[in-house]
C-alpha cells in the first residue's frame, strides 16, 4: 500500500492490494472505490488506453443516462474516471491481457501477464466486460493493419485532412462517418448491402451530409500504398473504382468471448461469471463486476456496473483489512481525497 502508482515495464512483476481485470468504466471506479477504503490497485487492460468499450467504440457519443449526468461525452465519462481514481495512484498495465490465475497459499493471487509479467494481489476484481474483443477485418485489410487500417477511432483528430474509407453498416459506421465529416477531407463509407443496420436518424443525417458518400451494395475488393495505405479497390456490380485513401476505418463488429478468463475456474453461465448479491465467484477473493458478471435480474448498463463496482470494493476491504466495516465512511466526510 501507498506507493506512487503509474505505468509498469512489459514483463515486470509488481504487487498490488487488488488486482483489477479491465480499465473500463467498472474497473476504473472499482480501482477508486478500493482506494478510497485505503488499498492499492493495480489496473490491466488488453487495450492500450483506459475506457472500455467507451474508448474504443464511442468515445465523442454523448451518453444520457449515467447519473448525475444531464449528458456527458464518452471521453469526457472516461477522463472524469481516470481523474477520480489518480489521487489513489492506480498502477496501470495498458496494452497487456491478463492470461492466467493462480493461488499461492502464502502470495496470495497472482495475475500471470501474456508479456510474462505478473501482478501478485490479495484480491482480484474482474471487470472484462465483452471479454476479449476481436475485430471482424477482410483479408485485404491486414497488410495496412497500423498502417492505415484501423478498427478503433479513438481521436478523429489524427484523420484530420485525410481521405477516409469507413467499411460496414452498424451503428459504428454511420456514427464514425457523421463524427468524421467536419474533420476530414473525404469520407466514404463502403457497405456490401444495400440499408443499414443503424438508427434511422443517422442513416438520414449520413445521407444529408456534404462531403459524406455512400457506396451500398458495395465490396472492398484491394488496399494499395507502398509504406502506408493510399488507395483502397472497390466493386459495385461490375464497376471497380479505386478510391484515394489514408485510412480506412472497418467497422465490421467484433467477435467476442471470455478470452483466457474462462480457463480460471470460475463457474461461468451463459459466457459470463456467476456472483452472489456481494460480487464474490466461486474462488476466494475473487470478484466480478459489471457486464462480465451475472446475477438474477442484472442490467447490462455503465450506472449498474459503477454499483458492482463499489459492492465489491468494499467487500474486498471487509476481507482484507480485518475488523472494517463494510460501509465506507461517507466522502463528504473527507475535505479531499486522500492522497496515498
Ligand atoms: C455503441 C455502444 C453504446 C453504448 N451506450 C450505452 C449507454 O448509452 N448507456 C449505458 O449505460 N451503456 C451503454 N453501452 C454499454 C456500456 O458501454 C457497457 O455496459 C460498459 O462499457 C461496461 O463496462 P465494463 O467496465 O463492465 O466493461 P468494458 O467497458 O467492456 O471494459 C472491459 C475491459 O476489460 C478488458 N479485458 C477483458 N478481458 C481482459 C483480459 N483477459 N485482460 C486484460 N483486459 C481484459 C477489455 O479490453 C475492456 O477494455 C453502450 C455500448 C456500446 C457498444
Amino acid at each position: 500500500m501507498g506507493d506512487r502508482g503509474g505505468t509498469v515495464a512489459a514483463g515486470a512483476e509488481m504487487s498490488a492490494d487488488v488486482a483489477v481485470v479491465g480499465a473500463g468504466p467498472a474497473g476504473l471506479y472499482a480501482a477508486y472505490c478500493a482506494g478510497f477504503r485505503g488499498l492499492s490497485s493495480a489496473i490491466v487492460d488488453v487495450l492500450p488506453e483506459p475506457g472500455g468499450q467507451i474508448a474504443a467504440l464511442y468515445p465523442e457519443k454523448k451518453i444520457y443516462d449515467v447519473a448525475g449526468h444531464v449528458a456527458v461525452r464518452g471521453r469526457e465519462l472516461v477522463d472524469n474516471l481516470v481523474a477520480q481514481v489518480a489521487p489513489f495512484h492506480p498502477h496501470y498495465l495498458l496494452g497487456r491481457t491478463a492470461a492466467s490465475l493462480t493461488l499461492d497459499e502464502e502470495s496470495g493471487w497472482s495475475v500471470g501477464l501474456e508479456d510474462g509479467g505478473r501482478i501478485r494481489a490479495q484480491a482480484v476484481v474482474i471487470a472484462g466486460g465483452l471479454g476479449r474483443s476481436v475485430p471482424r477485418t477482410l483479408p485485404c485489410l491486414r497488410p495496412y493493419e497500423g498502417r492505415g487500417v484501423a478498427y478503433h477511432v479513438p481521436h478523429l483528430d489524427d484523420h484530420r485532412d485525410r481521405d477516409v474509407v469507413i467499411v460496414g453498416g452498424s451503428d459504428s459506421a454511420v456514427d464514425w462517418a457523421l463524427a468524421l465529416a467536419p474533420i476530414a477531407r473525404s469520407v466514404t463509407v463502403v457497405h456490401r448491402r444495400s440499408s443499414f443496420r443503424a438508427h434511422e436518424h443517422s442513416v438520414r443525417q449520413m445521407y444529408a451530409t456534404a462531403g459524406i458518400h455512400v457506396l451500398t451494395d458495395t465490396q472492398v475488393t484491394n488496399c494499395d500504398g507502398v509504406e502506408r495505405l493510399e488507395e483502397v479497390r472497390v466493386r459495385t456490380g461490375e464497376e471497380e473504382v479505386t478510391l484515394p485513401a489514408q485510412v480506412l476505418i472497418a467497422a465490421l463488429g467484433f467477435i467476442t468471448s471470455l478470452g483466457p478468463i474462462a480457463d480460471w475456474g470460475l463457474r461461468v453461465e451463459n459466457r459470463q461469471i456467476a456472483v452472489d448479491s456481494s460480487m464474490r465467484t466461486n474462488l476466494p477473493r475473487v470478484y466480478a463486476v459489471s457486464d462480465i458478471c451475472t446475477y438474477e435480474g442484472r442490467v447490462p448498463l455503465i450506472s449498474v456496473g459503477f454499483g458492482d463496482a463499489a459492492i465489491a470494493a468494499n467487500h474486498v476491504a471487509v476481507e482484507l483489512l480485518p475488523g472494517s466495516p463494510l460501509a465506507p465512511e461517507h466522502s463528504t466526510d473527507r475535505e479531499a481525497a486522500p492522497l496515498l
